[in-house]
């Protein structure tokens, strides 16, 4: 199985289109991914045009065109709770001048990533094992991300608070959603307001070969964060900001 092209595709629904090399290093990483999911259950988006729909196109779709991104700068990219790593790798092979950190609480998927980077010689892309909640206290990593990535993760006004630490003062979130509800958006702004920030555009579309529903939710860091946050390991997802 291949990887399909769709130079068009890219065209007509983001205004963009990818060379040869980032071409070839999709389809490397897919012909890895086959390969290991033969013997773990990395993903279960395995066809060609499902895989470039679900794991392509999807990660990409979150981050190109934004008008208050500057693409040309050298930006620090978090992706939280990445999973076999996405929306993260396809991002980091498009924008190789960009620094990108992939954090996932499981060692098993981190494992497998790391053989990704290796044959695909991402030198952009490092791995982080551990949860939002604790890493997100070290300094090393608190305050000092351009840009958040989360796809399915948590409940929005949860992911607010995984994310937030991370950022500098005027970082973006970008939070991956297929519906979006009013009442998951008033969630949200509560979670926020208590956070230091706010939505700064919802961005809805349709997936260009299965027209399914998604949007792509953007949060701007406002202000400084406390250290009360985040809480810790579970506190988010058991007690969400949002009841409050
Ligand atoms: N983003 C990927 C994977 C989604 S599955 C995708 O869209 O395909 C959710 C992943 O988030 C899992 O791999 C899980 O281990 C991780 N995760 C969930 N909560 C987390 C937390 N608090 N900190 C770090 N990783 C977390």
């Amino acid at each position: 199985m291949e990887l399909p092209i769709f130079k068009d595709i890219w065209q007509n629904s983001l205004q963009w289109q990818p060379n040869q090399e980032q071409l070839e290093k999709w389809e490397k990483l897919y012909q890895e991914i086959l390969l290991i999911n033969r013997q773990i259950n990395l993903t279960r988006i395995t066809e060609p045009n499902d895989f470039w729909e679900k794991h392509l196109w999807d990660s990409l779709a979150g981050v190109i065109g934004l008008n208050f991104l500057s693409y040309k700068d050298s930006l620090k990219v978090l992706d939280i709770g990445t999973g076999a790593g996405f929306p993260g790798l396809p991002i980091g092979i498009i924008f190789p001048h960009w620094q990108l950190a992939l954090l996932d609480s499981t060692q098993k998927k981190i494992k497998v990533i790391n053989l990704f980077l290796e044959a695909l010689k991402l030198s952009n892309c490092q791995t982080v094992i551990g949860r939002a909640e604790n890493i997100g206290h070290l300094s090393q990593h608190r305050e000092t991300y351009d840009l958040g990535l989360l796809r399915a993760v948590a409940e929005p006004s949860v992911c607010a608070e995984y994310v937030l630490p991370f950022l500098k003062v005027g970082g973006i979130g970008v939070l991956y959603r297929g519906n979006w509800q009013k009442e998951e958006e008033l969630n949200l702004n509560n979670a926020l307001k208590q956070l230091g920030g706010k939505i700064i555009l919802i961005k809805p579309l349709k997936t260009p070969l299965t027209n399914s529903v998604r949007h792509f939710i953007y949060v701007k860091k406002t202000t400084k964060i406390s250290d009360k946050y985040p809480r810790a390991v579970g506190v988010p997802k058991q007690q969400p900001l949002s009841s409050k």
